[in-house]
């Protein structure tokens, strides 16, 4: 399977994923559809679904264009997201298995946080996962329809995926993400080495996408709150005690005024 980044807007990503077997292909939230549209055409493969990890805009904004191309394409968003994904007609729930033909497999993982009907679309034989804007390289969405427990809760399921899958997120946030996490865990040389790492991939115009599973459990500070170095910073930001859920709580609302 190939998995083609398409930037969107100013810093988002659409993805297509195109079977090599079939040449059918899917994409994951379509921004817009101008710049998806174009790649379907470039690579010469036949869209068969749209594959939504939440209902922002910024996430849908191309599913009506898309769809006005192909009428016939699958719509998934979660069940709970019925009357705010435009164009969908398959609702899926945790654990569902997505079948869209040849290498494109999925399986819907459900995490709640920054919006309340957010999924994610793991791919054990690609070894890869599509987190919308739940999980971001190192770092996490913000939260707009779910509490600090449920954010975590989708985090550490993300982040105990096997070691080399692949994630693929929703925004081209990774520098920021990690100079905030540097300030959060100083002493944290993997933080600045893969700051440096990305650094070199931004400059280079790629995006840093693709990143893995063990990288985020190395980096991430949303999901290291087991750390003492991290539980003593959100402490002196107000965590009320050591709990994980307190830790990245404080965290989380630190971040949103960083
Ligand atoms: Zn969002
Ligand atoms: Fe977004």
């Amino acid at each position: 399977m190939q998995i083609v980044s398409i930037p969107c807007r100013a810093d988002n990503y659409a993805y297509l994923l195109i079977c090599d077997k079939t040449q059918r292909a899917v994409v994951v939230d379509p921004s817009e559809a101008e710049p998806v549209l174009k790649t379907i055409d470039t690579h010469g493969v036949k869209l068969v679904g749209i594959w939504n990890t939440h209902h922002h805009y910024d996430h849908v904004g191309g599913n009506k264009e898309v769809l006005e191309r192909v009428p016939e394409a699958q719509v998934i968003a979660h069940e709970s997201d019925r009357g705010r994904v435009p164009g969908q007609n398959v609702f899926v729930s945790d654990g569902e298995h997505i079948d869209a033909g040849g290498e494109l497999q999925a399986q819907v993982i459900f995490n709640p946080g920054h919006t309340s009907g957010a999924i994610s679309f793991y791919m054990p034989a690609q070894q890869a996962v599509f987190t919308g804007d739940t999980l971001f390289a190192s770092g996490c969405g913000r939260l707009f329809e779910g509490t600090p427990q449920q954010m975590f809760a989708s985090l550490t399921a993300l982040t105990s995926l096997p070691a080399d899958t692949r994630i693929y997120c929703g925004h081209e946030y990774t520098l920021s993400n990690l100079r905030f996490a540097a300030v959060v865990e100083p002493k944290n040389t993997e933080i600045q080495e893969r700051a440096q790492a990305v650094q070199a991939l931004r400059d280079a115009g790629e995006p840093s996408m693709g990143f893995r599973v063990a990288e985020e459990r190395a980096t991430n500070i949303f999901v290291r709150v087991g750390e003492p170095g991290v539980m003593a910073a959100a402490r002196a930001e107000g965590a009320e005690d050591d709990s994980p859920v307190a830790v990245f709580a404080a965290l989380r609302r630190w971040k949103d005024r960083f």
